[in-house]
């Protein structure tokens, strides 16, 4: 490492270990050493601390410990004269920095620092980690950048914000350059900052950067299933970063001693630093076979020069639109008053219909508009639209028209300045002004759906051609034929069984996270992320046969009850690298599959009950078995197969194969109102369907009790059936 570079990430490392250990002082002068301390919503304590010493710090006292130790990372403090021959010494200072950053960080709120003040986001917790996990893992977020400090203007910093979106890049930003942040100047700028738009600001001071490695810490326990512990444990994380999460720094502005201190940090991780200033280069040695540094890089050319030097696999689209696009810009909301034009919602008829034709019926690449362009009418004028898309393909099967259909939310939601919700008949769509003055167009919407369904489906999409009606005739003549199939799909769908088929499909896409994790999708029952069905996996193989999605020929039944068959044994042997040989299907007790980390809800046995409880990822509170969602996410993740507990997606809970082998939905006792809510009205026509009509109301929630003793003292008053069932253990 540079000398230079060496010589101040030690004085800094110096710096931040005595401002860690004066403020600690005066809390434990002040709080005690028994005073708690944490970051909300994760069971992984302070992770970076975590990480890297295997302590689980979770009171005041045990930070002077772990400060301790730290400390005895950090080099003798170089004099000028002194020569530094490797990088071993800035890389522990780096380290030791980390452990100061993360003990400031922790104990702010107990000097009366919000984590959380005006736009400021603070420390992530579990449930987000793992919303956003999928999108690392299918490739949607290929990786992140942690901005630290401040561009030289507001309007630049727009510039890179949105350069980096544009690339689906997380944008992590902390530190600031001479008082200003660039999440300032974002805000200043009016850009949305949101786990939803890539734009993640976690705090002005230079230490709130530890929350990015603490996300990156906890990829690699949640997702990857490793476990802290000493040193070597601490060696494998660290390395599990440098394989799988693409991540860099972008160095902004002034680098002070502290930043090249906490630069020095991330370096351990694997994450290379880009900085706009003329700082020393550090060139590719040792653990690393990519520069560690490399210095005055114009802005604009910031994010392709770190994608290049971190080895970013990039997937983009070249749309020819006016405005910017990509899955980040996807949680941009439009404004009432930004709002040029607006469809749907709860003002005129909104829907969107796909549907196959025959080729030689279609012209390629034909758009158009049927009723008023944007130019031709006043601002925020409410109008109906009919979004009528025509496509063609030799492998195109009628059943792939509903996953081309939902795809269309997302590529709509892509253009910056273009909000879309809802599917189907509850579409609500608004261009805003920027968009259109920009040079955006109604006729947009149909070249971004041409190009986004080529690209994404090149091997079932030949021929495209879009309609978009916005003469209120035209709308309302359309809609019967696209309420008609809407049904039609329906039923189709729901008349799908794991009987009726022969082939299921595997799901490998979190292997990148969990390497032996696998999921086997059957008609009913989806994958535990929730994002993918049997269809889809269908579709996903036809567009790719060497991608995630595999056929699994089931070959023989080996047992009906439990959902095992031949064909899939054999196949996840081999599929999770030799650690499982069998899977159930319908069990979560005798060889449930195995849950990576992106589930949607946990279910879990209920001792004392009969019955099992889901708990939703949001969920925050505690549950009757005396976990939050992330104790158990942490027992359940992480590519293992845990008797008892299983990763699922939402909608499996109304399978008629949910958990069948052990009960079924008899057995669901406590759940969340979140997920009672999104099932409504088809969880009330389950219970019925199994002759169970007030199972639904017996069913209890976060508002009847959280607790189990009470919880046992309602199931036996309202007469829950799972009482009667017995144990499932
Ligand atoms: Fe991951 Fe399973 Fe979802 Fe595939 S189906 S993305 S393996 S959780
Ligand atoms: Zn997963």
């Amino acid at each position: 490492m540079s000398r230079i570079i060496a010589t101040a990430a030690i004085r800094g490392a110096y710096k931040c270990m005595d401002r860690a250990e004066t403020m600690l002082s005066e809390a434990i002068n002040r709080h005690g050493r028994d005073k708690a301390i944490e970051f909300p919503g994760t069971a992984y304590a302070l992770p970076v601390i975590l990480t890297l010493t295997g302590k689980r710090v979770e009171k005041l006292g045990q930070l002077e410990e772990v400060l301790w130790s730290a400390r005895g990372w950090l080099p003798v403090m170089p004099t000028e004269q002194l020569w530094l021959p490797y990088l071993g010494g800035a890389l522990d200072a780096g380290a030791a920095t980390l452990v100061a950053h993360e003990a400031v960080e922790a104990m702010k709120p107990l000097c009366g620092i919000s984590l959380t003040s005006d736009f400021w986001l603070g420390p992530t917790p579990d449930s987000i980690l793992r919303e956003q996990g999928i999108k690392l893992v299918d490739g949607r977020m290929p990786g992140f950048a942690a901005c630290v400090g401040a561009l030289p203007n507001d309007e630049v910093a727009e510039q890179l914000a949105r350069d980096l979106q544009e690339r689906n890049i997380l944008v992590f930003m902390g530190s600031n350059t001479a008082g200003d942040t660039m999440a300032a100047q974002l805000n200043r700028r009016r850009v949305d900052m949101n786990w939803e738009t890539f734009l993640v600001p976690y705090g002005p001071d230079t230490s709130s950067i530890v929350h990015a490695l603490g996300f990156a810490c906890r990829a690699a326990f949640t997702f990857g299933g490793l476990k802290p512990g000493g040193l070597k444990e601490s060696r494998e994380i660290l390395l599990y970063n440098k394989r799988r999460v693409f991540a860099f720094v972008l160095a902004l502005g002034e680098v002070d001693d502290e930043k090249y201190a906490t630069a020095a940090g991330a370096i351990n991780f694997g994450f290379p630093v880009i900085a706009d200033t003329d700082i020393p280069e550090i060139l590719p040695s040792g653990i690393c076979e990519y520069e560690h540094v490399v210095a005055n890089v114009a802005h604009r050319d910031m994010p392709s020069r770190a994608v290049e030097v971190r080895g970013v696999k990039i997937k983009t689209v070249d749309i020819p639109i006016p405005v910017r696009h990509g899955p980040a810009f996807e949680g941009e909301r439009v404004r009432k008053e930004d709002l040029a034009i607006e469809f749907g919602g709860k003002y005129t008829r909104c829907f969107e219909y796909l549907t196959s034709r025959p080729m030689d019926q279609l012209q390629d690449g034909l758009i158009r508009v049927v009723g008023p362009e944007i130019k031709d009418v006043p601002e925020a004028t409410r109008l109906p639209l009919a979004i009528y898309v025509e496509m063609a393909g030799r492998k195109m099967q009628p059943e792939f028209e509903s996953i081309l259909e939902r795809h269309i939310h997302s590529y709509l939601s892509e253009p910056m300045g273009v909000m879309h919700l809802g599917q189907r008949d509850t579409v609500w769509l608004r261009i805003s002004k920027k968009a259109r003055d920009a040079g955006f167009r109604i006729e947009h919407l149909g070249t971004v759906l041409l190009h986004k369904l080529k690209n994404d489906f090149p091997a079932i999409v030949d021929k495209v051609q879009v309609t978009l009606f916005t003469d209120p005739g035209e709308v309302d003549k359309l809609y019967p034929a696209a309420v008609a199939a809407y049904r039609h799909r329906d039923q189709r769908m729901g008349a799908l069984t794991d009987e009726g088929v022969d082939i299921l499909y595997s799901c490998a896409l979190c292997q990148s996270y969990a390497p032996n994790h696998v999921c086997i999708i059957t008609p009913e029952r989806p994958g535990l992320c929730g994002a993918y069905n049997w269809l889809d996996g269908k579709a996903a193989y036809e567009i790719n046969p060497h991608g995630g999605n595999l056929p699994v020929k089931k070959i023989e039944v080996t047992d009906p009850v439990l959902g095992q068959w031949k064909g899939v044994n054999d196949f996840i042997r081999n599929a999770s690298n030799g650690a499982f040989s069998r899977f159930s299907a319908y069990s979560m007790i005798n060889d449930p599959m195995t849950s990576c980390g992106c589930f949607e809800c946990i279910a879990c046995v209920l001792p004392g009950t009969g019955g099992i409880m889901v708990v939703d990822r949001e969920y925050q509170g505690q549950t009757p078995v005396g976990m939050p969602f992330s104790s158990l996410a942490e027992m359940t993740g992480g590519g293992q197969q845990t008797p008892g507990f299983i990763g699922i997606g939402t909608l499996y809970i109304l399978s008629r194969k949910f958990i069948s082998a052990d009960g079924g939905l008899a057995r669901l006792v406590w759940t969340t109102t979140r997920v009672k809510h999104r099932l409504g009205d088809a969880l009330r026509a389950r219970c019925e369907e199994i002759g169970k009509p007030e199972l639904y109301y017996k069913i209890a929630d976060e508002s009847v009790c959280t607790e189990l003793e009470p919880l046992i003292e309602h199931l036996a008053a309202v007469e829950h059936p799972a009482l009667e069932m017995g144990e499932m253990i």
